[in-house]
């Protein structure tokens, strides 16, 4: 086979893996350069969501909360179990066998399209060539028409907490815990931190979190993130916001964590401590000097709305770029970008983006809060309604939280949906369809929803929005 391709995908995470399919199945020749190894040093597809992030958080999110139900949630329905066990080794296990399931798959998805896998470290050089770097040292130049750099990004960290995935772990070896710690800090109170906290929390740990910030939450919509954190609370999550972590020292098999808030210094020993403070752009190392390709003094690669670089035939997605770092956003770039280099004239659209943390209930976001409409002098209309009204969310005793729906003053066009509760993550993808159609508040109102589901309490916010909720008091009235 020729070292010719008509594009080289540098990642294959979600971004990159999603980018190398769509343009085989767009008949171009298309390869996928990876340098992640597994545990037992074979080449291993999927990047950052498969291996590390997204499926195994989510398995362990799942595996936990059955837990927490067997154990703390069923009395209210009449079952009883005595003596609910966790075994934590198995819960890993099962994890580690979802993520290599699903590592396979992608090989095979490679194959059925065409796509070709090449292992080791890609770089990019002049002249639309791409440096592949095997794990032994080999060096081969491949020439590319397009070049697609889709590297994902890395976990931060801070200086005074340096991770040895012992004691002071970051979001990988959080993953990987074979027993519950009796105590566990985690430092910021952001997705992340929730998400992982939450597994914890559930299998027993007492859990403290250390977040910088004063306000918890800061991009979702106020109303949501108060109630988030006031359920999340209630469940455990002891949550300390203002909180600048200043030192962390291993003492004792022990971490001992000393952090400063608004009333003093504190001191606090526990038996992991995870850091969980943000991701950083994977960009060292990943461009000639004379590439063409530019990047900002954090390492996000630039690029315009078309993931085009400054170099042309060029292009970065995922988390290597701006915008949020979340799989579909980067899988929709690489979807975007490989249908323009086919010729099509493929667009994404940054505004209905979801975000979704994936905590109990889960919270969930499209579109503008109302915080920022505010500060954008947008005038709008509010409706919400409360699970605590839902018959469906009652009858699961699941009924915390509530939706909240912004439209425009005068168009009634939907500008955001903001969800706290049960299935939020899959409720606000209603939204998202509603939005990429231009659909107004009154267009849901109208639309007939099956009954008794949790998505009845979408459409009541629409309704509300309008002044006619039908199951709560509207606080506007409207004919
Ligand atoms: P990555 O997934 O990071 O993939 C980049 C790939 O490029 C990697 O495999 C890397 O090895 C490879 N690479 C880098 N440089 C080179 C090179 N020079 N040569 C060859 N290969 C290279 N997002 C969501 O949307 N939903 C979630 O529920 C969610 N949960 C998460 C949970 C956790 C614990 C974490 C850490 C993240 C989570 N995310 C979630 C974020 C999500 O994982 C990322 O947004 C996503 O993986 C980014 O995709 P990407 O393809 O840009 O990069
Ligand atoms: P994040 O930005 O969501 O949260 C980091 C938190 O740490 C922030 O609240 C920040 O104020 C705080 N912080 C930063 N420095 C600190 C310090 N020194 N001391 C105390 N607090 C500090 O980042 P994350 O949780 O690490 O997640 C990284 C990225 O991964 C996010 O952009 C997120 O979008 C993505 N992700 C998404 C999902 C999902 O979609 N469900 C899940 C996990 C991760």
């Amino acid at each position: 086979m020729s070292d010719k391709y008509d594009v080289v995908i540098i990642g294959s995470g979600p971004a990159g893996y999603v980018a190398a399919i769509r343009a085989a199945q767009l008949g171009l020749k298309a390869a996928c350069i990876e340098k992640w190894l597994d545990s037992d040093g074979n080449s291993r597809l999927g990047g950052t969501c498969l291996n590390v992030g997204c499926i195994p958080s989510k398995a362990l999110l799942d595996s936990s909360y059955k837990y927490y139900e067997a154990a703390a949630k069923l009395d209210v329905h009449g079952i009883k179990i005595k003596g609910a066990e966790l075994d934590v080794p198995a819960m890993i296990a099962r994890k580690k066998k979802i993520v290599d399931q699903f590592a396979g798959g992608i090989a095979t998805l490679f194959k059925a399209n065409g796509v070709t896998p090449l292992v080791g470290t890609g770089k990019v050089l002049a002249g639309h060539k791409v440096e592949l770097t095997g794990h032994a040292g080999e060096v081969s130049i491949i020439d590319a028409d397009h070049i697609i750099i889709a590297s994902g990004s890395v976990p931060m960290e801070i200086p005074p907490a340096p991770i040895d995935n012992e004691l002071i772990l970051d979001s990988a070896g959080a993953l990987e815990l074979q027993e519950v710690p009796g105590r566990l800090g985690v430092i910021g109170a952001g997705v992340i931190g929730l998400e992982l906290g939450s597994v914890w929390n559930r299998c027993g740990s007492e859990v403290v979190m250390l977040e910088a910030l004063e306000e918890f939450l800061p991009m979702m919509d106020v109303l949501i993130a108060k109630e988030s954190k006031k359920i999340l609370t209630k469940q455990g999550l002891e949550i300390r916001m203002g909180a600048r972590v200043t030192h962390a020292e291993i003492k004792k098999g022990k971490v001992e964590v000393s952090f400063s808030t608004a009333d003093g210094e504190h001191t606090e020993v526990f038996d992991k401590l995870i850091v969980a403070v943000g991701r950083r752009p994977l960009s060292e190392n990943l461009l000639a000097p004379d590439s063409g390709v530019t990047m900002d003094e954090r390492g996000f690669i630039f690029v315009n709305d078309y993931c085009e670089t400054e170099a042309p035939r060029i292009y970065a997605v995922g988390d290597v770029v701006r915008g949020p770092m979340l799989a579909h956003k980067g899988s929709e770039e690489g979807v975007m970008v490989a249908e323009r280099i086919a010729g099509k004239h493929a667009q994404l659209n940054y505004d209905t983006i979801p975000s979704v943390i994936y905590t109990h209930p889960e919270i969930a976001a499209v579109g503008k809060t109302e915080q920022q409409l505010k500060a954008e002098g947008v005038a709008y209309k509010s409706g919400m309604f409360p699970f605590a009204a839902s018959g469906r969310a009652l009858a699961a005793n699941d009924a915390e939280g509530m939706v909240k729906m912004l439209a425009d003053a005068e168009s009634d066009r939907i500008l955001g949906c903001h969800i706290v509760g049960p299935s939020a993550a899959d409720l606000v993808q209603q939204i998202v369809i509603a939005m990429e159609f231009g659909a107004s508040a009154e267009d849901i109102g109208l639309t007939v929803f099956g009954h008794p589901t949790l998505s009845e309490a979408v459409h009541e916010a629409a309704l509300a929005v309008g002044g006619h909720a039908i199951h709560v008091a509207n606080r506007r009235k409207r004919k």
